[in-house]
């Protein structure tokens, strides 16, 4: 790897993301290009829906571009889904369900799963790059984190297949029938293998929409189900806006309902099929404390922050983005996070030295920026390291509130970018009073070297996951989802499979 001292170079100013802070002298050294190799990938111009295992247009033929948000060029037109294909999509899956993988015992749809798995890692190389040109997320995220993890759910879900019986004793699980699943645009392949994988494995067909600014690896999957030879109409994958998705989730064949995404539309789904009889599990926003008491390992404690808030770009549910810092460590703490800041290289995605790539759309900067906004105009404290942008695409500095107090907008909203307010605690309690002053509930994290504050924080925060000095890590056996207004329902291990399978029936059939 080459260091080359920095010159006195000036960093890009635009509108909304204006530098403070540490200036460029304080940066010393910066890192020679190391793009990822692309000449492996192979993209069709146009994607059509995925329906029975067949990729055809929409009817009407109709079509949007997805772009790359780190140089805003076109990747490739997908179809613009109708509500006839969305009825096309669901009438196959459940013919699928009804005369194929429903009658076929619980070892065969393991051999799928596996299958899938496998062909997922040796694919890897292609999955990872196609994700980070799609999403803006760096190379070395996709490659180590999402497309591991992705081909993990698969292989984890597998092995229950064959085992729903020991899974639940004294139940008779019984698979639903079609599963409708919407998912977001931050982990587009990872949030697709959250939902996937548990359907199948339990018995269930689906349709999956994917967001509609990610929809390229979801069709790269949709080959790899062909490749693995599922039965045709097992998974189907259809594209197209909000009400596509609406229309999907409300189609009366559907039986399982799962979204993961904005509370706001979360919300309207709930509402659109209360009364039904669908099964739902919605796993919607967060505001996630990181509370960090004067005991803790500060540089450990720095890595988990820097993780918590600026992986991925800050566009993740459980993100750490409130900082909680006891008072008595508030200024060494902040020092080495600012000089920690300034060392993240924000770019390409496709560079593997990249730690903050591209912000997923125009839309999603506009709303950071306007948040950020608020931030300074309600009296917090900015700081951005003095880093280059690029020219092109959707980025945003990495950046730290200090002076926030809990009336804030940065401290009560999802921001979903790269942005942290800070707050000070001075007791436990004062730390868990605010730490659940949220609307939301979805995770959090607690740094301490005493395992019995340990266990008083993780009983005390009201959040479906607390990690203990570590942050954002995940597994394919760990439940995972939120209280209050982040949504109901857990994805993941056991629970994960329950939430796609009838456990209402006993062992003796009542
Ligand atoms: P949305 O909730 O709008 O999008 C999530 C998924 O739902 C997408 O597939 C989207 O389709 C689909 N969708 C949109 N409207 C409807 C609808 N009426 N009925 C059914 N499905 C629908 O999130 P946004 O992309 O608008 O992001 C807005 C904010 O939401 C972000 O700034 C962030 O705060 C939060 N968010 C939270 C996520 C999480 O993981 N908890 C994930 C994404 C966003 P399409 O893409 O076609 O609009």
């Amino acid at each position: 790897m080459t260091l080359t001292k920095k010159a006195d170079r000036r960093p890009d100013r635009r509108p909304g993301t204006a530098s403070w802070g540490l200036a460029a002298r304080d940066v010393p050294w910066e890192y020679a290009p190391a793009p990822e190799a692309t000449d492996h990938i192979h993209l069709e111009p146009e994607y059509g829906l995925f329906i029975g295992n067949r990729f055809a247009p929409s009817k009407p033929r109709k079509t949007f571009t997805v772009i790359n948000p780190a140089t805003e060029e076109p990747i490739a037109k997908v179809a613009h889904a109708s509500k006839a294909d969305v009825n096309r999509a669901v009438t196959t899956a459940r013919e699928a369900y009804r005369s194929t993988w429903s009658k076929l015992p619980g070892r065969e749809r393991a051999k799928y799963l596996y299958r899938i798995a496998r062909i997922m890692q040796e694919r890897s190389r292609e999955f990872a790059v196609v994700e980070s040109m799609n999403s803006g997320k760096p190379i070395k995220e996709s490659r180590d984190v999402d497309v591991p993890l992705a081909a993990a759910h698969f292989f984890y879900y597998a092995g229950w297949a064959d085992k729903l019986d020991y899974a639940y004793p004294n139940r008779q699980p019984r698979s639903l029938g079609v599963a409708a699943q919407v998912i977001p645009w931050n982990f587009p392949l990872l949030m697709l293998a959250w939902k996937i994988a548990p359907a199948l494995a339990a018995g269930n067909t689906v349709v999956l929409k994917p967001a509609s600014t990610t929809p390229i690896t979801a069709y790269l999957f949709a080959d790899v189900v062909r490749q693995a030879d599922l039965p045709p109409g097992v998974v189907n994958i259809i594209t197209g806006p909000g009400e596509i998705g609406m229309e999907l989730v409300t189609h009366p064949d559907v039986a399982k309902v799962a979204f993961t995404g904005s509370t706001a539309v979360g919300k309207m789904i709930a509402r659109a099929v209360a009364g039904t009889g669908k099964k739902v599990t919605l796993e919607l926003g967060g505001k996630a404390a990181n509370v960090v008491f004067d005991d803790a390992p500060l540089d450990q404690a720095i890595e988990g922050i820097i993780n918590g808030i600026y992986f991925n770009q800050g566009e993740v549910c459980c993100a750490g983005s409130r900082l909680f810092v006891q008072e008595s460590v508030y200024e060494p703490l902040i020092d080495k996070l600012k000089a920690r800041l300034s060392t993240l290289r924000v770019g390409d995605p496709l560079d593997k030295n990249t730690d903050v790539g591209a912000i997923n759309s125009a839309g999603q900067l506009a709303k950071i920026q306007e948040l950020v906004e608020s931030g300074i105009a309600e009296g917090a404290e900015i700081f951005q390291p003095d880093c280059e942008l690029p020219t092109r695409g959707f980025f945003f500095r990495p950046t730290l509130f200090t002076g926030v107090s809990q009336s804030h907008r940065i401290a009560q909203e999802e921001i979903f970018g790269p942005v942290l307010s800070v707050l000070t605690f001075r007791t436990p309690e004062e730390a868990i009073e605010k730490a659940n002053n949220t609307p939301y509930g979805l995770s959090a994290g607690v740094w301490t070297e005493k395992g019995s504050r340990i266990f008083k924080m993780v009983n005390a925060m009201k959040a479906g996951v607390v990690w203990a000095n570590t942050f954002n890590r995940f597994d394919p056996t760990s439940p995972f989802g939120g209280y209050k207004e982040s949504g109901y329902g857990r994805e993941g291990g056991i629970h994960g499979l329950g939430a796609y399978l009838d456990l209402s029936s006993g062992a003796n059939g009542r």
